[in-house]
Order: C-alpha cells, then structure tokens, then sequence
C-alpha cells in the first residue's frame, strides 16, 4: 500500500483518479481548494477508511508524508482558467514548485498532470511528444498553456539538477461523468444545452477540430506512467479519434434525442485549429492505447447530465 496524494482530487479527473487508487488498494490523500472542483464528485469516497480530504491551495507549500504525488491542481477549461488569470499561473509555477519541493523532501515520485495545449495552435499534426509547440507568450489563454509548460521545465529541471522522479503526462480533452456543469468545456456544454432544448453554440464555423478521450481510459494511462520505470516523460494520453466541433454538436444532439438547434458563436482568440494525439510513445512505453470511443462514451456521459440536471431542475 503506497500513501497517494492527489492534487485536485475533487475535481473531474481527479476524483476518478482517487477511485481508481483506492480500490487498488493505496491510501489517498485528496488535496483541493475547491475551486473547480466538488463535494459531490467524492462524496462516494468520504467515508472510506484510507481516503482523506485536505482542503488546501498549492500555491502555499504543505507538509505530508507521503509515496507519490499526482499535480492535477489547476482549472482546466477556459472559462475557468481565464476566471482568475493569475491564480492560474500561480497554480502552475508556484504550486508546482511547492510539489516538487515536497517531493525533495520525503523522496516521492511526481506526475505532473500537463496537457496538449503546450503544442498551442500546432503546426505539427498530428502533435508527437517531440514538437515543441506553437503557443502565443500574451494572449487570453497564455496563463494555462505557459504556465503548465513552465511546470514542465521545474518538472525536468528538478529531475536533472536533485535527480527528483518525475513523470510527465501530457493530457489531451477528456470527458466524462463528473464534468462540472458550467465549466464551458465543449462536450458538457453541448450535452447541458441539448438537454434543455437550448441552442447548442458552436464558436466559429465549427471546422475546428479535437480528439476526446473518455476518462476511464485517461486515468489507467495515468497510473501507467506513473508505476513504469522507462521514462520520464513527456508522453502523450488522449484518444487519436479526431472530429469537428461542428460534428460533435451533431452527435450530442443525436445521442441526447434533443431538438436543439445548432448557432454559431464568435470563436475564442487564439483557439487551437487541430489537435490530435500521437500516441506512439504510449502504446510503446505503457502498453496503453484508448479502448473506449467517442461513440461509447457520449451515452454514458449523457446519463450522468441527465442525472444532475434533474437534480437542479425546478
Ligand atoms: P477540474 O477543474 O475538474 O479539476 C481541477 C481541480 O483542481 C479542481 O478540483 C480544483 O478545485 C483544483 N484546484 C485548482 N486550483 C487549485 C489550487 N491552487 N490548489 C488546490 N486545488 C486546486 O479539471 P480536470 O479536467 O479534472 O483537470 C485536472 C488536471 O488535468 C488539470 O491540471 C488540467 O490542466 C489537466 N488536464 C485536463 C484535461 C481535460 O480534458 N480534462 C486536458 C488536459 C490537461
Ligand atoms: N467550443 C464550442 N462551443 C462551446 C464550447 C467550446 O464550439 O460551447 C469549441 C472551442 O472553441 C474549441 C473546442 O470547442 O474549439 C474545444 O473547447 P474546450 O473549451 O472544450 O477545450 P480546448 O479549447 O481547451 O480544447
């Protein structure tokens, strides 16, 4: 049994993430400042014996004991990320610094919960773990995108300079139950406006595209990483299955049985073009490839909507 601590474990990846662990057997260590994340997504959990909550901010440095450390701390959708611009960035240099400071101290081993959006706008595609990105310096979503690139410079460089264990997972969009409701993240905003009967907003011409890994998949790939011994990283998770956003909002309002009405939004500055994963390194390294599609997946992350909004509804 190792002592785990997660990061944004009340979040969505996380609190899969901390599931996952338990039933392997590791004690948890759920770290949040519930900003994004949730009571609800661990509630299931609060009354396990080798599951505890801390509520905490990574930006000030916190003393555990602990094995491993998996960082997810950090708003992920823009909505949220662009909310307090600076807290964003100091969640990814300040906090991360206090991680890997941690790490120093008890010995435990880092992944660091990164994401495709170091690749910026790519103009490799699809994007291997080699290319080095596209990333506007200043722009609107600059707080995420260098703030999680410098997290992986301090990641590297505490490797190299106090030979710290480190892993780095490089995370393309995920979806799933858990999702937060008004994160503005594109799957639930299509899934929660189909099943109002609201429009579903496409920004731009929905040309666009992504590749959408279901979070079952996304959270064996971490573990993976993590408990292999052949690299640091950075390694690639996501699905390679590519699709329009405009092709999304069809297959959401199909998969819901909704009669909304597809509209066309402004499109946010700077917003990616393509992304895909290469997932070479993955299958090579970890054995992992995604088993769960678009297809499979939407129906079940439309039931937990379905579930939450009949909850809230008047
Ligand atoms: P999320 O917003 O649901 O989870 C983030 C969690 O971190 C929340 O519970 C939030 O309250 C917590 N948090 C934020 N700032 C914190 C701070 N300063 N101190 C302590 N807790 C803090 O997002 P998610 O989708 O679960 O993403 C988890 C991680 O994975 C993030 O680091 C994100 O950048 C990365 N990632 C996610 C995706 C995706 O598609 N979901 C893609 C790429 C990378
Ligand atoms: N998007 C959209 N309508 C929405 C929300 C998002 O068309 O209601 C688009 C967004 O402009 C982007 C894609 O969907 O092109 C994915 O957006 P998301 O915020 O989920 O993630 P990211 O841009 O970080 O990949």
């Amino acid at each position: 049994m190792k002592t785990i601590l997660v990061t944004g474990g009340a979040g969505f990846l996380g609190s899969h993430l901390c599931e996952r662990l338990l039933e392997r057997g590791d004690e948890i260590l759920c770290l949040d400042n519930f900003f994004t994340g949730s009571r609800p997504n661990i509630q299931h959990l609060l009354s396990h014996p080798r599951f505890e909550v801390l509520r905490h901010d990574i930006v000030q440095p916190i003393f555990v004991e602990v094995d491993q450390i998996y960082n997810l701390a950090c708003p992920a959708s823009p909505v949220h990320y662009q909310h307090n611009p600076i807290k964003t960035i100091k969640t990814s240099t300040v906090g991360m610094v206090n991680m890997l400071g941690l790490a120093k101290r008890t010995g435990a081993r880092v992944l660091q919960a990164s994401t495709s959006e170091v690749y910026g706008d790519p103009d490799v595609h699809p994007q291997t773990e080699e290319y080095w990105g596209s990333v506007n310096p200043i722009g609107r979503r600059s707080c995420y995108d260098e703030g999680k690139r410098v997290a992986e410079c301090l990641c590297m460089d505490y490797h190299r300079q106090h030979g710290l264990p480190i892993r780095i997972a490089r995370i393309f969009n995920t979806f799933g139950p858990r999702m937060a409701l008004d994160d503005g993240r594109v799957v639930s905003n299509f899934i929660v406006q189909a099943l109002r009967g609201e429009d579903i907003t496409v920004y731009g011409d929905g040309t666009q595209t992504r590749s959408f890994c279901y979070v079952d998949d996304l959270i064996e790939g971490l573990i993976r990483l993590m408990d292999q011994e052949e690299t640091v990283g950075p390694v690639n998770l996501g699905n390679p299955e590519e699709i329009t956003v405009r092709e999304l909002a069809d297959r959401v309002v199909e998969c819901a049985g909704s009669q909304s009405k597809i509209v066309q939004k402004d499109l946010p500055s700077d917003d990616p073009r393509q992304r895909r994963p290469d997932i070479s390194r993955a299958k090579e390294i970890l054995r992992w490839s995604p088993k769960i599609s678009l297809e499979a997946g939407l129906p079940r992350t439309v039931e937990y909507f379905k579930r939450v909004l009949s909850h809230r509804w008047p």
